[in-house]
Protein backbone atom coordinates (compact mmCIF):
# COMPACT_ATOMS: atom_id res chain seq x y z
CA UNK A 1 0.00 0.00 0.00
CA UNK A 2 3.03 2.76 1.03
CA UNK A 3 4.54 2.14 -2.29
CA UNK A 4 1.35 2.23 -4.55
CA UNK A 5 1.36 5.72 -3.01
CA UNK A 6 4.50 6.82 -3.26
CA UNK A 7 3.94 4.98 -6.93
CA UNK A 8 0.98 8.03 -7.45
CA UNK A 9 2.63 10.87 -6.27
CA UNK A 10 5.74 10.15 -8.40
CA UNK A 11 3.66 9.50 -11.71
CA UNK A 12 0.82 11.65 -11.83
CA UNK A 13 2.78 14.73 -12.05
CA UNK A 14 4.70 13.14 -14.66
CA UNK A 15 1.47 11.73 -16.00
CA UNK A 16 -0.41 15.62 -15.78
CA UNK A 17 2.91 17.00 -17.61
CA UNK A 18 2.83 14.72 -20.52
CA UNK A 19 -1.21 15.25 -21.06
CA UNK A 20 -0.50 19.05 -21.06
CA UNK A 21 2.50 18.65 -23.81
CA UNK A 22 0.58 16.03 -25.88
CA UNK A 23 -2.66 19.03 -25.80
CA UNK A 24 0.05 21.76 -26.67
CA UNK A 25 1.38 19.90 -29.47
CA UNK A 26 -1.91 18.78 -31.08
CA UNK A 27 -3.13 22.29 -30.79
CA UNK A 28 -0.04 23.74 -32.12
CA UNK A 29 -0.58 21.14 -34.87
CA UNK A 30 -4.36 21.88 -35.62
CA UNK A 31 -3.36 25.80 -35.68
CA UNK A 32 -0.05 25.05 -38.62
CA UNK A 33 -3.17 22.69 -40.68
CA UNK A 34 -5.80 25.09 -40.53
CA UNK A 35 -2.95 28.44 -41.36
CA UNK A 36 -1.98 25.89 -44.05
CA UNK A 37 -5.35 25.01 -45.58
CA UNK A 38 -5.90 29.44 -45.47
CA UNK A 39 -2.94 29.85 -47.39
CA UNK A 40 -3.96 27.21 -49.87
CA UNK A 41 -7.06 28.45 -50.22
CA UNK A 42 -5.62 31.91 -50.86
CA UNK A 43 -3.24 31.22 -53.20
CA UNK A 44 -5.99 29.08 -55.02
CA UNK A 45 -8.07 31.91 -55.83
CA UNK A 46 -5.71 34.75 -56.58
CA UNK A 47 -3.52 32.99 -58.20
CA UNK A 48 -3.61 30.66 -61.17
CA UNK A 49 -0.21 29.93 -61.64
CA UNK A 50 -0.28 28.33 -58.34
CA UNK A 51 -3.55 26.03 -59.08
CA UNK A 52 -1.67 24.54 -61.85
CA UNK A 53 1.08 23.21 -60.08
CA UNK A 54 0.54 19.53 -59.30
CA UNK A 55 0.20 19.13 -55.21
CA UNK A 56 3.41 18.40 -54.11
CA UNK A 57 4.36 21.61 -56.40
CA UNK A 58 1.91 23.42 -54.45
CA UNK A 59 3.15 22.22 -50.73
CA UNK A 60 6.90 23.58 -51.86
CA UNK A 61 4.91 26.88 -53.03
CA UNK A 62 3.75 27.34 -49.43
CA UNK A 63 6.69 26.38 -47.94
CA UNK A 64 8.53 29.07 -49.94
CA UNK A 65 5.99 31.85 -49.53
CA UNK A 66 6.06 31.21 -45.35
CA UNK A 67 10.08 31.08 -46.28
CA UNK A 68 9.59 34.53 -47.99
CA UNK A 69 7.21 36.07 -45.53
CA UNK A 70 9.16 34.76 -42.50
CA UNK A 71 12.42 36.83 -44.29
CA UNK A 72 11.33 40.21 -44.98
CA UNK A 73 9.77 42.99 -43.16
CA UNK A 74 6.35 44.59 -44.37
CA UNK A 75 6.18 48.57 -43.76
CA UNK A 76 2.94 49.89 -44.69
CA UNK A 77 2.97 53.92 -45.64
CA UNK A 78 -0.89 54.50 -44.57
CA UNK A 79 -2.00 50.93 -45.28
CA UNK A 80 -1.71 48.14 -42.84
CA UNK A 81 0.17 44.90 -44.54
CA UNK A 82 -2.28 42.28 -43.59
CA UNK A 83 -1.15 38.11 -43.21
CA UNK A 84 -2.82 38.11 -46.29
CA UNK A 85 -0.97 40.82 -48.35
CA UNK A 86 2.11 39.82 -47.36
CA UNK A 87 1.41 36.23 -48.67
CA UNK A 88 0.42 37.99 -52.13
CA UNK A 89 3.37 39.74 -52.34
CA UNK A 90 5.50 36.71 -50.99
CA UNK A 91 3.50 34.40 -53.53
CA UNK A 92 4.80 36.70 -56.66
CA UNK A 93 8.54 36.43 -55.03
CA UNK A 94 8.05 32.71 -55.35
CA UNK A 95 6.29 32.40 -58.67
CA UNK A 96 9.30 34.32 -60.18
CA UNK A 97 11.75 31.67 -58.53
CA UNK A 98 10.44 28.51 -58.56
CA UNK A 99 11.84 27.15 -60.88
CA UNK A 100 15.46 28.02 -59.23
CA UNK A 101 17.26 26.54 -56.08
CA UNK A 102 14.89 27.87 -52.89
CA UNK A 103 15.78 31.54 -52.65
CA UNK A 104 13.99 34.10 -50.83
CA UNK A 105 15.93 36.95 -52.64
CA UNK A 106 17.75 37.87 -49.10
CA UNK A 107 19.42 40.89 -50.25
CA UNK A 108 16.10 42.92 -49.86
CA UNK A 109 15.18 43.09 -46.33
CA UNK A 110 12.26 44.94 -46.80
CA UNK A 111 8.96 44.89 -48.86
CA UNK A 112 7.49 49.02 -48.21
CA UNK A 113 3.39 49.04 -49.32
CA UNK A 114 1.44 52.60 -50.16
CA UNK A 115 -2.07 52.22 -50.97
CA UNK A 116 -1.48 53.47 -54.28
CA UNK A 117 0.87 55.52 -56.74
CA UNK A 118 3.55 57.47 -54.51
CA UNK A 119 6.14 60.04 -54.68
CA UNK A 120 9.47 58.46 -54.89
CA UNK A 121 12.99 59.73 -53.91
CA UNK A 122 14.55 58.31 -57.62
CA UNK A 123 13.57 61.47 -59.83
CA UNK A 124 10.78 63.07 -57.49
CA UNK A 125 8.19 61.59 -59.70
CA UNK A 126 5.01 59.31 -59.09
CA UNK A 127 5.84 56.00 -59.37
CA UNK A 128 4.32 52.36 -58.60
CA UNK A 129 7.14 50.54 -57.75
CA UNK A 130 10.73 50.20 -57.43
CA UNK A 131 13.27 48.56 -55.98
CA UNK A 132 16.28 50.10 -54.44
CA UNK A 133 19.43 47.93 -53.27
CA UNK A 134 21.17 50.34 -51.79
CA UNK A 135 18.53 50.45 -49.11
CA UNK A 136 17.35 47.26 -49.82
CA UNK A 137 14.08 47.66 -50.44
CA UNK A 138 10.64 46.65 -52.77
CA UNK A 139 8.35 48.84 -53.31
CA UNK A 140 4.77 48.47 -54.29
CA UNK A 141 1.95 50.51 -55.00
CA UNK A 142 -0.93 47.86 -53.38
CA UNK A 143 -3.92 48.98 -55.87
CA UNK A 144 -1.53 48.39 -58.75
CA UNK A 145 -0.13 45.26 -57.79
CA UNK A 146 -4.01 43.70 -57.46
CA UNK A 147 -5.39 45.26 -60.28
CA UNK A 148 -2.10 43.27 -61.94
CA UNK A 149 -2.82 39.92 -60.12
CA UNK A 150 -6.55 40.36 -61.90
CA UNK A 151 -5.91 40.59 -65.21
CA UNK A 152 -3.38 37.76 -65.82
CA UNK A 153 -3.10 37.84 -70.02
CA UNK A 154 -1.99 41.11 -70.54
CA UNK A 155 1.90 40.97 -70.48
CA UNK A 156 1.42 43.32 -67.58
CA UNK A 157 2.07 42.36 -63.92
CA UNK A 158 3.88 45.17 -60.86
CA UNK A 159 4.86 42.20 -58.55
CA UNK A 160 7.22 40.49 -61.25
CA UNK A 161 7.88 43.16 -62.79
CA UNK A 162 9.61 44.48 -58.72
CA UNK A 163 10.40 41.12 -58.08
CA UNK A 164 12.39 40.52 -61.36
CA UNK A 165 14.45 44.00 -60.07
CA UNK A 166 14.93 42.02 -57.33
CA UNK A 167 16.83 38.58 -58.58
CA UNK A 168 18.46 40.82 -61.14
CA UNK A 169 20.42 42.38 -58.22
CA UNK A 170 20.24 39.82 -56.55
CA UNK A 171 22.09 37.64 -58.91
CA UNK A 172 24.57 40.40 -58.93
CA UNK A 173 25.30 40.38 -54.57
CA UNK A 174 26.99 37.09 -55.17
CA UNK A 175 24.68 36.12 -52.16
CA UNK A 176 24.68 32.46 -51.33
CA UNK A 177 21.33 32.37 -51.05
CA UNK A 178 20.84 33.02 -54.61
CA UNK A 179 22.45 30.11 -56.58
CA UNK A 180 23.76 32.52 -59.50
CA UNK A 181 21.47 32.42 -62.99
CA UNK A 182 23.91 30.25 -65.63
CA UNK A 183 26.03 32.70 -67.11
CA UNK A 184 26.56 31.88 -70.60
CA UNK A 185 22.72 31.91 -70.97
CA UNK A 186 22.89 35.08 -69.49
CA UNK A 187 25.16 36.10 -71.99
CA UNK A 188 22.86 35.14 -74.92
CA UNK A 189 19.96 36.90 -73.16
CA UNK A 190 21.92 40.25 -73.15
CA UNK A 191 23.02 39.74 -76.60
CA UNK A 192 19.24 38.69 -77.74
CA UNK A 193 17.85 41.47 -75.54
CA UNK A 194 20.42 44.33 -77.69
CA UNK A 195 18.79 43.03 -80.70
CA UNK A 196 14.92 43.09 -79.85
CA UNK A 197 15.78 46.81 -77.70
CA UNK A 198 16.81 47.78 -81.17
CA UNK A 199 13.89 46.67 -82.92
CA UNK A 200 11.64 48.52 -80.09
CA UNK A 201 13.43 52.05 -80.66
CA UNK A 202 12.85 51.57 -84.31
CA UNK A 203 9.10 51.32 -83.54
CA UNK A 204 9.30 47.68 -84.58
CA UNK A 205 8.85 45.79 -81.32
CA UNK A 206 7.73 42.06 -82.03
CA UNK A 207 6.00 41.97 -78.72
CA UNK A 208 7.14 43.89 -75.39
CA UNK A 209 6.05 47.23 -74.71
CA UNK A 210 8.08 50.69 -75.57
CA UNK A 211 9.30 50.50 -71.77
CA UNK A 212 11.32 47.57 -72.82
CA UNK A 213 13.64 49.15 -74.44
CA UNK A 214 14.68 51.83 -71.13
CA UNK A 215 18.11 49.56 -70.14
CA UNK A 216 18.68 46.23 -69.88
CA UNK A 217 17.05 46.10 -66.20
CA UNK A 218 13.81 47.04 -67.59
CA UNK A 219 13.84 44.72 -70.08
CA UNK A 220 14.73 41.62 -68.18
CA UNK A 221 11.72 43.03 -65.38
CA UNK A 222 9.29 43.49 -68.58
CA UNK A 223 10.14 40.25 -70.24
CA UNK A 224 9.76 38.55 -67.14
CA UNK A 225 5.48 39.93 -67.46
CA UNK A 226 5.52 39.06 -70.87
CA UNK A 227 7.17 35.17 -69.97
CA UNK A 228 4.05 34.91 -67.31
CA UNK A 229 1.58 36.26 -68.52
CA UNK A 230 1.60 35.56 -72.47
CA UNK A 231 4.19 33.01 -72.69
CA UNK A 232 2.69 31.49 -75.62
CA UNK A 233 2.57 34.84 -77.69
CA UNK A 234 6.37 35.89 -76.22
CA UNK A 235 7.79 31.90 -77.57
CA UNK A 236 5.42 32.48 -80.77
CA UNK A 237 7.20 36.46 -80.97
CA UNK A 238 10.84 35.87 -79.62
CA UNK A 239 11.18 31.66 -79.62
CA UNK A 240 15.19 31.79 -78.73
CA UNK A 241 14.81 34.86 -76.39
CA UNK A 242 12.05 33.00 -74.50
CA UNK A 243 13.85 29.47 -74.49
CA UNK A 244 16.90 31.41 -73.28
CA UNK A 245 14.34 33.09 -70.21
CA UNK A 246 12.72 29.59 -70.10
CA UNK A 247 16.67 27.97 -69.80
CA UNK A 248 17.73 30.93 -67.31
CA UNK A 249 14.15 30.69 -64.85
CA UNK A 250 13.80 26.91 -64.98
CA UNK A 251 10.35 27.05 -65.80
CA UNK A 252 8.57 26.81 -69.33
CA UNK A 253 4.90 28.22 -68.93
CA UNK A 254 4.10 28.17 -72.67
CA UNK A 255 4.11 24.55 -71.82
CA UNK A 256 2.79 24.62 -68.56
CA UNK A 257 5.68 23.46 -66.76
ZN1 LIG B 1 11.15 48.52 -63.67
Amino acid sequence: MHALISLKFVLFPQGLALLAWLVVAVVSRWTQYKRDRQLHAQLTQELSYYGRLNHRHQRQFRDRVRAVVEDKEFIGRSIEVTPAMQNSLAASLVQLTFGLHLTTLAHFTRIIVYPDRYRSRIGQSDHVGEVNPGLRTIVVSWKRFCEDNHVTDDGRNLGLHEMAHALWFEDRTGNADLIRLDKRLMARWRELAKVEAARIHAGNSSLFRDYAGTNQEEFFAVAVEYFFEQPAEFRQALPELYATMAGLLKQDPANGV
